[in-house]
């Protein structure tokens, strides 16, 4: 399978050290400088797996870039280049839809295991065993990754999709936010606990009736989350 990343990055000197440190680790990178030019690039090359976005470009923004993106394609995994400053930002690309972001400066090792982790979820993982699980109104298709909602499909992203199956097989259970980060990020993830928040309130508004007043994902205060009654 390809191993094919594009980079988004207005600013050539960043973009440099990006394509370097991927390059090194083993991947195939598509550059691009506007956001224009990546959707073209992404049509272009539909086995691309994982997209890094710059948010400050001319011309369209990379968080159009990322709504743009996933309004057609829910496979890919994206990270959100934010600067240090942009605390909303990040909030704000997770919610168009983005699986993760990082803060510039970052370090190659940081950017190398970041790309790693969406790598793998993003299709470089081993299939899954056929199957469906059922828990009404949901039925979470394992074969196909697809969640129905009373029989209507759900779009889900490949984070949001890792959740709900988290969830389905651990019907009742507490889970606590460093266990949900270890299960759908995996162990040697270092990200912040915040990024599942963040994911679980997005998740929330694509399958509760009402995302102020959640019924299936569970608040479990001061603690985590917990799938059901
Ligand atoms: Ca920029």
């Amino acid at each position: 399978m390809a191993r094919r990343v594009l980079v988004l990055e207005d600013e050539s000197s960043i973009r440099g050290f990006i394509v370097i440190n991927l390059t090194r680790a083993g991947y195939e990178v598509i550059e691009s400088e506007t956001g224009e030019e990546a959707l073209e690039k992404l049509k272009e090359n539909p086995d691309i797996r994982v997209a890094l976005l710059d948010i400050m470009l001319p011309g369209i923004d990379g968080f159009e870039v990322c709504r743009r993106i996933r309004a057609t394609n829910t496979r890919i995994g994206i990270i959100m280049l934010t600067a240090r400053s942009q605390e909303m930002d990040k909030v704000t690309g997770l919610m168009t839809g983005a699986d993760d972001y990082v803060t510039k400066p970052f370090s190659p090792a940081e950017l190398t295991a970041r790309v790693d982790a969406l790598f793998r979820r993003a299709g470089g993982a081993a299939p899954e065993q056929v199957g469906e699980i059922f828990q009404e109104p949901f039925l979470l298709n394992t074969r196909n990754r697809t969640l129905a909602k009373n029989g209507q499909r759900v779009k889900l992203t490949q984070v949001e999709y890792s959740i709900m199956k988290m969830f389905m097989e651990n019907p009742g259970k507490a889970l606590s936010r460093e266990e949900i980060l270890d299960m759908v990020w995996g162990r040697d993830y270092f990200g912040e606990l915040k990024i599942v928040d963040v994911n679980i309130r997005r998740l929330r508004l694509k399958i509760e009736d009402n995302a102020q007043n959640p019924t299936y994902i569970n608040t479990v205060w001061g603690y985590g989350y917990k799938w059901g009654f």
